[in-house]
């Protein structure tokens, strides 16, 4: 498994992690082009580390919540969940190794009395905003 995950520096200055085999396109600017694979990774612990190290923590915090926005509007119409809550359930549903479930989003969602959303509907934001990676055995790694 080494050197399966990548961190990746976009041309508009981002560096952002990835699968070092399928380098998805940049989470602040869209691109896929001009992406430049900075070091390998056998951990995501320590990928996750070194981008936090690489982008400054105010940014990063900014981003986050740009991305969310994004999906926000669209799930405020459907479901009246904010990114609020979004935060919430990774903060409650992450494992110490960075390790979200479907049945870890399902407790988090029953503890904080939601009832409009499902897992499978927070799996599909968070991958779609990148800030997780599918793994083979069900489970997905959170990336920020
Ligand atoms: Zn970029």
């Amino acid at each position: 498994m080494e050197g399966r995950w990548a961190m990746i520096k976009c041309e508009c200055g981002r560096y952002f992690g990835s699968s070092s085999k399928n380098v998805g396109g940049c989470p602040r600017c869209g691109s896929d082009k001009n992406l430049k694979i900075m070091k390998k990774y056998s951990s995501s612990k320590s990928l996750r580390d070194d981008i936090s190290k690489a982008n400054t923590p105010p940014e990063i915090e900014n981003e986050i919540s740009v991305r969310f926005e994004k999906y926000d509007s669209k799930i405020r119409k459907r479901d009246n969940v904010s990114a609020d809550i979004i935060q919430k359930i990774i903060k409650t549903s992450t494992t110490d190794e960075n390790i979200i479930t479907i049945d870890s989003i399902s407790n988090s969602i029953s503890k904080l009395a939601l009832s409009k959303i499902t897992a499978e509907d927070i799996i599909e934001i968070l991958e779609a905003s990148s800030l997780v990676l599918r793994n083979s055995n069900g489970s997905w790694t959170v990336l920020q």
